[in-house]
């Protein structure tokens, strides 16, 4: 029950306009910048990013403890690595969020509970 609400906010319009954000500023999987944030489910409905840090490095990262109301993780992964990583997954049911992999090809999250969900292509 709760998996598929998370499937149906993650599939949304306005969880795509983020994911396209994050696939802009990481130059299309072109560049070597990997761009990441948290979604937030606001008390209003609204589904807002919180970036993570990134300073031009190769990997994006976070520090601290996960804000409140977090829904998901999402990240860019370089062209032609469209999957969820091991450490995807890994991240995803330590956390109990879903870990979403942005590329040009599709959006693909790796669930809490281990299965792979394709938001879009
Ligand atoms: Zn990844």
């Amino acid at each position: 029950m709760l998996a598929l609400l998370f499937v149906t906010l993650l599939s949304s319009q306005q969880a795509n306009v983020w994911y396209d954000a994050l696939l802009v500023e990481s130059g299309y999987g072109r560049l070597p910048f990997e761009r990441a944030g948290f979604l937030i489910l606001e008390r209003d409905g609204a589904i807002t990013m919180q970036p993570w840090d990134t300073r031009g490095v190769r990997h994006a990262s976070y520090r601290g403890a996960m804000p409140e109301r977090v829904i998901a993780i999402a990240h860019t992964h370089p062209r032609n690595e469209t999957r969820p990583s091991s450490r995807d997954r890994e991240v995803a049911a330590r956390v109990g969020v879903p870990v979403i992999v942005v590329t040009n090809e599709s959006v693909i999250a790796a669930m809490p509970d281990g299965s792979l969900r394709v938001l879009s292509r």
